[in-house]
């Protein structure tokens, strides 16, 4: 690998296998994850200081704002902070230094020495945000960050407090990647071994967003499978049994064709493979995107030769925007009935743990902080009591940039967004506390309204969007009857038709 200079540790390292939200290192104290309303989610921003920072290769000192966490003045706890925020990233692998040597001159000034990524790697494990829960009957984590190399995802998910993580197997962006190496496989088992992941119950990495199945034409299906079943070998090297996907899009309004195309590809992966079971995600988008409907998944399935090869992930902000309502006690039985009487819950293998910050139906896939949507922490209340959903891994995907208290992200001097992994572990505690949690008590009511509250904004920008789009597209509907139709404003991309498309040029959308 070539050397690389000395760099801060909020810039992402080989981003492509990052999850979604990607950056720097959090150190908030483990003493502040608790279920108060306050400790929870979205802090509001914190004040901000400045610390000087100086690299040890002598070069000039550089100069970063950093939150000031909690207004805690003593040095033991700042040198703490301080030891994770400036280290900077060794050079490679095995290159162990010992530890940084923080000096507190003052409040805001630190020398440092350069910390390998085996140090940097220990204090993720030894000083985790939140610890692990032991003996839940939930089994909760996040999609953590991969980069530089799929083992690293382990001391990211025990820095969080998860007992399941997703990962990126490779670049989620690229079709061309770098073959798995020995040494990250070694590394992934001792990992697994050390701190008690079952590889086949626990981990549930998430396919390449490029990959779609159901694509008919010829090139684009071998590249397409080329990609999956190189995944699904990973997964078999790393001994992980669940892997879950998109399954992608009908490119010739021939639905059939698409499920079948899509069946077919599975059954010559699962004959190519051994043990890996592929899970299908259900999807929010309505229009031609496969897999929006409990029904897709059983028409899937039926196709599939060989059933114990094929599950299925429910993404709870997927579902919910595609009209399978969970908030009341009724509509979330309903939904989960339906889902047993068309899929069978002996299909259900894994879940992504979002909030949806678009309505019921809206079509859209974004996701929020558990209890911030419109789903609201109601319905994650029943989520958490449902002993059909226990027992499998829950996989948070959940935003984690930091706001402010009017709901506007902040941003450093440089323009990049913080972000703050200590959402994840509050998450993480949030949902395991809501397990027998009384719905008529002071401490669910005062959690449920305070979240509702940080969501507020959000949730008024999307209908807002939303109530915008549709006027656009009354007018255009009746331009079109004028015959005064622009030229190609709709079906853009070629990929959404139906009731999803009046809302697809709502710009912040990033599917997951
Ligand atoms: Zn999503
Ligand atoms: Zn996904």
């Amino acid at each position: 690998m070539p050397k690389r200079k000395a760099v801060t540790n909020d810039e992402p390292d080989e981003s492509d296998l990052s999850p979604p939200p990607q950056g720097l290192l959090d150190a908030v104290p483990p003493s502040s994850i608790t279920l108060a309303p306050d400790d929870l989610l979205i802090k509001e921003a914190p004040r901000k200081r400045r610390k000087v920072k100086q690299s040890n290769d002598g070069r000039s000192d550089k100069e970063e704002v950093v939150p000031a966490r909690k207004r805690r003045t003593e040095k033991s706890q700042i040198k703490v902070e301080l030891a994770v925020e400036v280290e900077v990233e060794g050079e490679g692998e095995g290159e162990g230094k010992g530890e940084g040597e923080v000096e507190v001159v003052d409040t805001v000034k630190v020398k440092t020495k350069r910390k390998s990524k085996v140090d940097k790697e220990r204090e993720l494990v030894e000083m985790p945000l939140a610890a692990r829960t032991v003996g839940h009957k939930l089994i909760i984590g996040a999609h953590v960050s991969a980069a530089g190399g799929v083992h690293k995802a382990i001391p990211n998910s025990v820095h969080i407090g998860a007992n399941a993580f997703a990962l990126f197997l490779k670049s989620q962006r690229k079709w061309e990647n770098p073959p798995l190496l020995d040494t990250h496989t070694t590394a992934f088992h001792a990992h697994c071994k050390t701190h008690s992941y079952d590889q086949t119950n626990h981990i549930v990495p998430h396919g390449s967003y490029l990959v779609n199945l159901a694509h008919t034409d010829k090139t684009r299906t071998a590249q397409a499978y080329a990609a999956f079943l190189d995944d699904l070998k990973r997964c078999e090297r790393l001994g992980i049994s669940l892997y879950n996907f998109h399954p992608g899009n009908d490119q010739n309004n021939d639905r059939p064709k698409a499920l079948a195309h899509l069946a077919s590809n599975l059954n010559r992966a699962h004959a190519e493979t051994k043990t890996v079971i592929t899970l299908l995600e259900t999807m929010a988008h309505g229009g031609n995107t496969l897999g929006s409907t409990f029904a897709d998944l059983r028409s899937i399935i039926d196709l599939v030769h060989d059933k114990s090869r094929v599950g299925v992930c429910i993404d709870i902000c997927h579902i919910f925007a595609a009209g399978y309502d969970l908030r009341s006690p009724s509509a979330f039985r309903e939904t989960m009935d339906e889902f047993d009487r068309v899929v069978g819950f002996k299909y259900l293998k894994a879940m992504h743990l979002n909030d949806s910050k678009a309505p019921l139906g809206s079509f859209k896939d974004l996701h929020a902080n558990i209890g911030t949507g419109f789903i609201g922490l109601r319905g994650f209340r029943h989520i958490a009591n449902e002993p059909r959903l226990a027992g499998i891994p829950w996989v948070l995907e959940t935003p984690i940039e930091v706001r402010d208290a009017d709901g506007v992200v902040v941003k450093d001097k440089k323009g990049k967004v913080l972000e703050d992994r200590g959402i994840w572990a509050r998450e993480i505690k949030l949902v395991e506390g809501l397990v027998g949690m009384d719905t008529e008590g002071e401490a669910f009511g005062g959690l449920e309204d305070e979240l509702a509250r940080r969501g507020g904004p959000e949730r008024a920008r999307l209908l807002e969007q939303i109530e915008r789009v549709k006027e656009k597209k009354e007018k255009m509907k009746k331009g079109k009857r004028k015959g005064a139709r622009r030229k190609g404003e709709e079906d853009e991309g070629g990929g959404r038709s139906g009731e999803s498309s009046p809302l697809s040029d709502l710009g912040d959308e990033v599917s997951v």
